[in-house]
């Protein structure tokens, strides 16, 4: 067991959280993933999970909170990063110390638990981490996690509550797709109809929830089933978030070996799009916020409030997919290079002549169709 008196600054931290976290307070509650194996995920793998001592997290947040307080009076007015700060964070050369430095600039107002699963805790173990956090650093006004769906419905609707209403505001579960075939392919170890249940029980707790879509994830075989049932099954659940996260195939992950044997064909970027067009349009009789925030996807213009922004949506997929074939590799050039961000800086002429210049080397260098070459070094980034 950690003692505070110890080291008044350490605590762990976890790989990874959302995109949307990137300036929250990293709480590690537990380690790794119970589950483990997603044949499309390496985060965890050959990694063993573990629950943390309650009290271990506890220390970690009051450090958190010490560090916080240290922190805090070094920052510039508008949170930047001063002299002072730098030094600090030269002596202490510490992730750690620079995510509170982002959680402080941002506001200090959320944090996430981390790491894939939190909600297996023990309830009353989860309970007593919310409430610590909570009573700790009193500033925070939104307290989110992963879950995954199967956890969630072995939760009853009094546990779920309790822990809303202990401190956590919104879980994220990894819905990945709706279409069972996909499921049992990726051994996402949940079923479209589990996947509904937690969805819905998360809602009738309480609890904000967000919807991790993963387009591609079907291959060439499952896409129409992938598109098509992935937006029946959020259709059912209408969560407060929907987030694209499109399929990257990271080197060494089970799902490479399944490409390289021949047994699951990629989409390129542009049968990406096609699906997604499929599956958006499915959106409808909904309520959530769609975001498209993730480096991995093509189109950030794929983003809004349903029902409203559903038009605006399916019409950026349609401008793209109606663009000539050269544009289209034009398009996913200046996207993955970073020289275009959205389908209409095609209209302006220098960012347009400088994606020109950027297509004629990529295909001088990695010749081949590029919606599917960019797509493989891509995957090697992941
Ligand atoms: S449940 Fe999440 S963290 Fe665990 S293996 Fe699957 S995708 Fe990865």
């Amino acid at each position: 067991m950690k003692d505070l008196n110890d080291n008044l600054d350490e605590f762990e931290q976890g790989p990874i959280r959302p995109p949307n976290e990137a300036f929250s307070l990293l709480v590690r509650v537990t380690r790794n993933c119970p589950w483990n194996r997603c044949t499309f995920c390496p985060v965890y793998k050959g990694a063993k999970f573990s629950l943390r001592a309650v009290a271990d997290v506890k220390t970690d947040i009051t450090a958190m909170a010490h560090l916080a307080k240290r922190i805090a009076p070094l920052m510039g007015p508008e949170g930047e990063v001063t002299k002072p700060l730098m030094q600090l964070l030269r002596d202490e050369a510490r992730n750690e110390a620079v995510q509170v430095v982002r959680f402080l600039a941002a506001g200090g107002e959320t944090a996430f638990l981390q790491d894939a699963n939190s909600l297996i805790m023990p309830v009353t173990e989860l309970v007593e981490v919310l409430t610590h956090l909570r009573k700790t650093l009193p500033a925070i006004r939104r307290v989110t996690t992963y879950a995954r769906a199967h956890t969630v419905t072995k939760r009853s609707l009094a546990e779920l509550t309790q822990i809303r209403m202990a401190g956590l505001d919104r879980i994220h579960i990894g819905l990945e797709s709706g279409a069972n075939e996909v499921l049992t392919l990726v051994e996402k170890g949940a079923t479209a109809e589990r996947h509904i249940a937690a969805g819905q029980a998360a809602k009738e707790a309480g609890l904000e929830l967000s919807e991790y879509v993963m387009p591609g994830l079907g291959g060439r075989t499952l896409s129409e089933q992938h598109a098509t049932e992935t937006a029946r099954v959020l259709r059912t659940i209408d969560p407060h978030f929907i987030r694209l996260r499109t399929l990257a195939i990271a080197q060494g992950s089970p799902l490479a070996g399944q490409r390289d044997r021949g047994d699951f064909e990629p989409l390129d970027d542009v049968e990406v799009v096609r699906e997604l067009r499929t599956m958006v349009a499915g959106f409808t009789g909904m309520t959530s916020a769609v975001t498209s925030d993730h480096a991995l996807n093509l189109l950030e213009e794929i983003e809004g409030q349903l029902p409203e922004d559903l038009p605006k949506m399916v019409a950026a997929l349609d401008r793209f997919l109606d663009l000539e074939p050269h544009d289209q590799d034009l398009f996913i050039v200046g996207r993955r290079f970073g020289l275009l961000r959205r389908l209409g800086d095609l209209d302006d002429p220098a960012a347009h002549q400088r994606a020109e210049i950027a297509l004629a080397q990529f295909q001088q260098r990695m010749p081949g169709p590029v919606a599917s070459v960019i797509r493989e070094a891509m995957a090697r980034l992941v």
